[in-house]
C-alpha cells in the first residue's frame, strides 16, 4: 500500500487517504489477547470483521447514531471521516460475563436491567483501568454534557444491536465502543463494532461466538466469525 500509516494498533492500521478528513482503516488478520500477551494470525478474520462493522455502521446510521464509516473499499478496507478520538472504551453490559465476573460478585449470564455502562480509560501503559465520571471530567477528556451524550449514543446502539442480534438468535451479551469527535466538534462512532468486541451468545446452545472463543482457547475462532456473518445475511 503506497498510503502512509498513520498508527497501527493490535488488529487494525490506519492510513492517511488522498482526502484530509477522509482516512483508511485497514483490519488485519491479527488477533491479540491478554493485553497482548497472546498473538496469532487467522487467515481472513480481518475480512469477517471489517464486514460485519461496515454492516453494523450502516445500519446505527440508518437509526440515527452518527458513525465515522463512509464505505468498505476492499474485503478488509474501509474508509472512514477522521476523528479525533475520546481515548475512552464504553463497554455496554446486557448480561455480566468477563470482567464483571472476575472482580464483582455476579454470576456468569445473570441478566442486568437495565443495562450497565463501563468506562475505561484507553491506557496501555496501566492497562486500560476503569474510571467514573469524576475521573473522566477531572482528566477533562469530556465535559458533563458531552459526557452523558455519549452514555444516551452507547445505550441507542444497545438497543439497535439487541433487536439485531436477537432477531438472529444471538444474546448479546456486552460489547465496547469508541468515540470520537468530527471536524465540527460533534460525537460519532468510531473504531470498529465487531466479533473482536463484543460477546454473542447462541441462543440455542449458549456457546460463544466471538473472540472469547480465542480468549478461552475452546475452538474454531473463524467458524464463529463466520457464523455470525452468516446470521446476519452477509455473503462473504
Ligand atoms: P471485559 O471487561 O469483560 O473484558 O470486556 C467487556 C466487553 O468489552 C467484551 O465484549 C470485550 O470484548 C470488550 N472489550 C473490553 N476491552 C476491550 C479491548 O481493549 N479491545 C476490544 N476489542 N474489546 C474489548
Amino acid at each position: 500500500m503506497s498510503e502512509e500509516l498513520l498508527y497501527a494498533g493490535k488488529a487494525k492500521s490506519v492510513y492517511r487517504s488522498d482526502s484530509p478528513g477522509e482516512l483508511i482503516v485497514v483490519f488485519r488478520d491479527d488477533i491479540t489477547a491478554f493485553d497482548g500477551g497472546r498473538k496469532d494470525v487467522l487467515s481472513r478474520k480481518g475480512e469477517y470483521n471489517a464486514r460485519v462493522s461496515a454492516h453494523l455502521f450502516e445500519l446505527l446510521e440508518e437509526a440515527g447514531v452518527p458513525t465515522h464509516f463512509l464505505r468498505l473499499e476492499g474485503p478488509a478496507r474501509m474508509r472512514v471521516r477522521r476523528l479525533a478520538m475520546v481515548p475512552l472504551e464504553v463497554i455496554v453490559r446486557n448480561r455480566a460475563a468477563g470482567s464483571l465476573v472476575r472482580n464483582y460478585p455476579f454470576e456468569s449470564g445473570e441478566p442486568l436491567d437495565p443495562p450497565l455502562i463501563v468506562i475505561d480509560h484507553k491506557d496501555d501503559a496501566r492497562h486500560d483501568p476503569m474510571v467514573n465520571d469524576e475521573i473522566i471530567l477531572a482528566l477533562g477528556l469530556l465535559g458533563r454534557a458531552e459526557l452523558d451524550a455519549m452514555k444516551a449514543l452507547a445505550l441507542r446502539v444497545n438497543g439497535v444491536l439487541l433487536e439485531l442480534f436477537g432477531a438472529c438468535g444471538l444474546d448479546l451479551v456486552d460489547f465496547k465502543v469508541e468515540f470520537g469527535r468530527d471536524e465540527w466538534g460533534r460525537l460519532r462512532l468510531g473504531d470498529e463494532v465487531s466479533m473482536d468486541s463484543m460477546r454473542l451468545w447462541s441462543r440455542e446452545t449458549g456457546e460463544s461466538l466471538d473472540k472469547d472463543v480465542y480468549r478461552l482457547g475452546t475452538g474454531d475462532v473463524l467458524g464463529a466469525y463466520a457464523r455470525v456473518a452468516e446470521r446476519l445475511g452477509l455473503e462473504m
